[in-house]
């Protein structure tokens, strides 16, 4: 699928080369747009997908008029007056599924059941705790009003109403909806497939004896969660030792398979020339030095047509770039309207934060409500960027904007609940 805008102009960097968090991701969103891959699929099979084309609706719903209530149909002509009663007889009883087959005369009623349609010519029902029953007679009181619980056809949604926008990611209310106007197959979008590894000689698989400075590969597991709950078919390619020829195969075989490549590591100031060398020979790759702590040395741009994500090494870092930058260029890729990313709020700081003007800070904060009902932020504690567990045990980003200095104790600041994702 053609998801890559080479028409993007991705040199908007400061004099020194740096860009700010907003620069950088204006430059993602520009690089890519919507793929045009789509399917159908059976809608039990279709939640959490994102609609290719909208609903509309083929019925009325409700179809016909029906009862909100169990109770007694009548002629609104029969309701008592002014502190009197009326008397009716009943003359049938009518369940759901099953229309009435009689004429409804005035001075009579049907019994009718919640759900069921409406004898044509009644208009209003009296629920059963208002009615008082004698053999095959009813009597009530002059509190009722003309046409009262009846559904109407059509109330709900309309024939040729537009009920689901294209755009959406399907949510089980949602997929009811569908069901409810007898639809049973979707036109979804395709999930794109990511091709993704970790480079570096000291990264160990799971499974392996831990070596003397080696660390288990833990990017490969936050990156594929994340991008399966995201919505996207993941293609494993391992870990990818520190060797030129062997980068270049892997990026080779990832171009071939994949619609997304992601890499974890090696493009830090040391590593980067050396990916970057490899990379110049098959495509337009930017290493970007973005204005963000943790995750400063970004790679992005594209490889014989597919997407490129050079994401930091550090674990941190992985998760805050992933979610900054790859989760909106990704929905945007998908398809997906921009309108379900990211809410943020505000909430009173609970401590101090030192923090240096001129970068943008994701420390991982632990949001809660107060016994006030205020938002009160907190950080997760130790917040370097290898530190998994500063991260593990966040519910939100503490976003300190690029200009800010350090933050006192109370100040509010914008917060970035996780939203589902992490
Ligand atoms: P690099 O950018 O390759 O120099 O990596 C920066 C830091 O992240 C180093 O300490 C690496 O050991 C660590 N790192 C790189 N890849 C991974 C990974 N897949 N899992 C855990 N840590 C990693
Ligand atoms: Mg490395």
């Amino acid at each position: 699928m053609s998801i890559i805008n080479t028409q993007a102009n991705c040199n908007d960097a400061n004099e020194d080369g740096t860009l700010t968090v907003d620069q950088a991701l204006k430059n993602m969103l520009n690089s890519v747009t919507e793929s045009k891959a789509t399917e159908h699929l059976p809608l039990v099979d279709a939640i959490d997908r994102i609609l290719a084309s909208p609903i509309i609706s083929p019925i009325d719903v409700p179809a016909h008029r029906n009862s909100a209530v169990d109770g007694y149909a009548l002629h609104a002509d029969d309701l008592a007056v002014d502190g009197s009663f009326s008397s009716l007889k009943v003359v049938g009883r009518v369940v759901a599924g099953h229309p009435y087959q009689g004429q409804l005369k005035l001075g009579e009623a049907v019994q009718i059941m919640t759900g069921a349609q409406m004898p044509t010519q009644a208009d209003t029902v009296i629920m059963l705790e208002h009615i008082e029953k004698d053999h095959d007679a009813i009597r009530f009181d002059s509190r009722h009003k003309r046409g009262q619980n009846v559904r109407q056809a059509g109330e709900d949604m309309q024939q040729g109403q537009t009920v689901l926008n294209a755009g959406i990611k399907l949510t089980p209310p949602q997929i009811g909806l569908i069901a409810s106007l007898g639809i049973s197959d979707v036109h979804v979008k395709q999930k794109p497939t990511i091709a993704i590894f970790s480079t570096g000689d000291e990264i160990l698989n799971l499974g392996d004896k831990p070596r003397q400075g080696c660390i288990y590969d833990s990017n490969r597991y936050s990156l594929i969660s994340a991008l399966k709950k995201l919505g996207c078919d993941v293609l494993d390619m391992g870990i990818i030792p520190d060797d030129p020829e062997k980068i270049e195969t892997a990026f080779l075989v990832a171009s071939e398979n994949a619609d997304v490549i992601f890499t974890s590591g090696g493009v830090s100031v040391g590593d980067a020339d050396y990916t970057k060398q490899v990379l110049a020979k098959r495509g337009h790759i930017n290493f970007w030095k973005v204005a963000i702590k943790p995750g400063r040395p970004i790679a992005f741009g594209h490889l014989n047509g597919t997407l490129f994500f050079g994401l930091p090494g550090n674990p941190v870092a992985v998760m805050v770039t992933f979610y900054q930058f790859a989760v909106p260029t990704l929905q945007k890729l998908m398809g997906l309207s921009t309108a379900l990313i990211n809410p943020q709020l505000k909430a009173r700081c609970s401590q101090p934060i030192r923090k240096l003007a001129g970068r943008t800070e994701f420390q991982r904060g632990i949001l809660s409500l107060t016994d006030k009902g205020e938002y009160e932020v907190s950080t997760t504690g130790q917040q370097g960027s290898g530190v998994l567990r500063s991260m593990s045990e966040a519910n939100a980003f503490i976003i300190l904007e690029h200009d800010r200095g350090t933050i006192s104790a109370g100040e509010f600041v914008t917060v970035q609940p996780f939203n589902g994702l992490f």
